[in-house]
């Protein structure tokens, strides 16, 4: 099953492929996850991509495509992927068909998840992040058992550099600009759904399990 989540940031897309990945047992490809692993290591890449992601803009797609292609290509996602955050722009999403044409592996379904932007903002500034297993938190909406220690591995909790208001709205405005377009593209294919992300995560969850239980390989 090839997946891809779509939605502005702070829609939910980690939270829920955190969700996906237990119950399809399918590797999550985070674009995002994969820059800040970079950034935290020092490489090249990370070198690159650290301004544009703090100022809220795109990595270059050259960069960015290169990455998701070299990914793709590993061993694990011959039996399906969720892909979150990529492609953010009709160039990513036309790099993407010719790699999954070349795997023979097409996208099975996009789901979007729609919030609101009123929403995103206090979502993004109150996200925390587990700096150990990469779990993700919420200070209001869903919070640790404990303050700023992670549920699941007892690791300390993080907020993302890019996760203030400023930021946000800037990735916001990016969003909208090139990415929302990508909706259109994609309801032309036919596997297009759209998901209320409004819900409590569970139920969002329950939603899409819902779509993806009917939906062969
Ligand atoms: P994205 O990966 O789309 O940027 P995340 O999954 O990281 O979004 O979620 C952004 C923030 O919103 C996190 O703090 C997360 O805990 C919280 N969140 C996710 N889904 C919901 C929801 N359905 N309702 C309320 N808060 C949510
Ligand atoms: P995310 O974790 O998806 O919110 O992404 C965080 C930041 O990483 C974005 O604001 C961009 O700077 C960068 N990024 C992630 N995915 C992409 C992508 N597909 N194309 C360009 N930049 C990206």
């Amino acid at each position: 099953m090839q997946l891809l989540l779509m939605g502005p940031p702070g829609a939910g897309k980690g939270t829920q492929a955190a969700e996906l990945v237990k119950k399809f047992d399918i590797p999550h490809i985070s674009t995002g996850d994969m820059f800040r692993a970079a950034v935290k290591e020092g490489t090249e890449l990370g070198k690159k991509a650290k301004a544009c992601m703090d100022s809220g803009k795109l990595v270059p797609d050259d960069v960015t495509i290169g990455i998701v292609r070299d990914r793709l290509a590993k061993k694990d996602c011959a039996k399906g992927f969720i892909l979150d955050g990529f492609p953010r722009t009709v160039e990513q999403a036309d790099a993407l068909a010719g790699i999954l044409e070349g795997l023979n592996q097409p996208l099975t379904k996009v789901l979007n998840i729609h919030v609101p932007s009123e929403d995103l903002i206090e979502r993004a500034i109150g996200r925390r992040i587990c700096k150990s297993c990469g779990a993700t938190y919420h200070v209001k909406f869903n919070p640790p058992k404990v303050e700023n220690v992670c549920d699941e591995c007892n690791g300390n909790l993080y907020q993302r550099a890019d996760d203030n208001e400023e930021t946000m709205r800037n990735r916001l405005s990016v969003y909208e600009d090139s990415t929302r377009p990508l909706t259109e593209y994609y309801k032309k294919a036919g596997i297009y759904l759209e998901i209320d992300g409004r819900q409590p995560i569970d139920k969002v969850t329950e939603e899409l399990v819902n779509v993806l239980s009917s939906v062969k390989d």
